[in-house]
């Protein structure tokens, strides 16, 4: 059997979802009378504390609608360099919002406060006005790391000084809350708007939920029509969303206990290394002393998937299918792969 550690959006639905789907009341959300859609919506605004909520097919549509609603044509973006918005989102603030994006280094997804204030522009006759900062927790790139609490009251403290909004991309906020062990709200308060996906962790199989102020959530749905992100009889894939804030949040821990268990079995093979300070939640960045996509070919034929993220380094993520028997044939195929790489 594959043990795929691709990614956490490979998850099938689960029989409750089979179930919510078969059962869910529905009508037509782009004519605004999907019932469904609109108690995830409900749901989801309660959760992560904010006025409303809209759900979108996706994360990215989610994230580029935010920054289009928060910006003019023209102004600045502060962003961390590898953050998803800008990374794997096909230069969407270019071609969407038509913002200018001033990446900014950081530790493990970390940025320094001082550094985006120093950052900030003030809009004159030169130069663009900083209207927005956005920020991701968990992050991506730096191996499923949490931004810390203090620090993110430190970006609030900027944002206002500077009047900028701040939008997180919470692709993985609930896995950034259960690692923390507090409410999702206590990260999200700090922020104006906040995207999560229902179709990672979470263990839907399609979609992600855009939260914020009223107004900006009668903006967001211009912009989702826009982008042909209107989807009519959505409450069957809303129904899964329902499913998942319910119940499949706390469950999370598991998989961030997978995650240190398989990080502790690799740290044992010869030829790989791991980096403790960055296996916070469900990802697991390995780096490797040769090829990586050498060794995730290789890692290919015994029947366990993940993706080269760096020519030394290569990403495993835990998920719901993902149970301690799998991990134990992930180890073993780790095994079979290093002895076969020094022979
Ligand atoms: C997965 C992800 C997204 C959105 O992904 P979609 O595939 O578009 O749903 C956004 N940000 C981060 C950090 C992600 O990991």
């Amino acid at each position: 059997m594959i043990v795929d550690l691709r990614s956490d959006t490979v998850t099938r639905p689960t029989p409750e979802m089979y179930a919510a789907m078969a059962s869910a009341p529905l009508g037509d959300d782009v004519l605004g009378d999907e019932p469904t859609v609109k108690q995830l919506e409900e749901l989801a605004a309660a959760k992560v504390g904010k006025e409303s909520a809209m759900f979108v097919p996706s994360g990215t549509m989610g994230n580029q609608i935010a920054m289009a609603v928060h910006c003019d044509r023209g102004d600045a973006v502060l962003i961390e360099e590898e953050a998803h918005m800008v990374y794997y989102e096909v230069g969407g603030p270019g071609i969407l919002a038509n913002v200018v994006t001033w990446t900014l280094r950081s530790d493990k997804g970390v940025m320094d406060p001082a550094d985006i204030e120093s950052h900030v522009l003030k809009r004159s006759i030169h130069t663009p006005g900083t209207t927005l900062l956005c920020l991701e927790n968990t992050h991506n790139r730096g191996g499923g790391t949490i931004v810390p609490l203090p620090m993110m009251e430190e970006y609030r403290g900027v944002a206002d000084r500077h009047e900028m909004k701040i939008h997180l991309d919470g692709a993985r906020v609930f896995n950034a809350a259960v690692g923390l062990g507090v409410d999702v709200r206590e990260i999200t308060k700090r922020v104006d708007s906040v995207n999560f996906c229902l179709s990672k962790g979470l263990r839907s199989p399609v979609g992600s939920v855009l939260c914020g102020s009223h107004g900006f959530i009668d903006e967001a749905r211009i912009w989702r029509k826009r982008l042909g992100g209107g989807m009519r009889q959505a409450g069957i894939l809303a129904a899964c969303g329902i499913v998942s804030l319910n119940q499949m949040v706390d469950r999370l821990s598991e998989d961030h206990r997978r995650a240190r268990a398989l990080a502790q079995a690799i740290s044992e093979i010869r030829g790989l290394t791991i980096d403790w300070e960055r296996v916070q939640t469900n990802i697991v960045l390995v780096g490797t002393d040769s090829s990586a996509s050498d060794w995730t070919q290789a890692l290919h034929q015994e029947g366990v998937w993940c993706f080269p993220v760096a020519p030394n380094r290569f990403r495993l993520v835990l998920h719901a299918d993902i149970d301690d028997e799998a991990i134990d044939r992930a180890t073993a195929a780790f095994k079979r792969v290093a002895s076969a790489h020094r022979s």
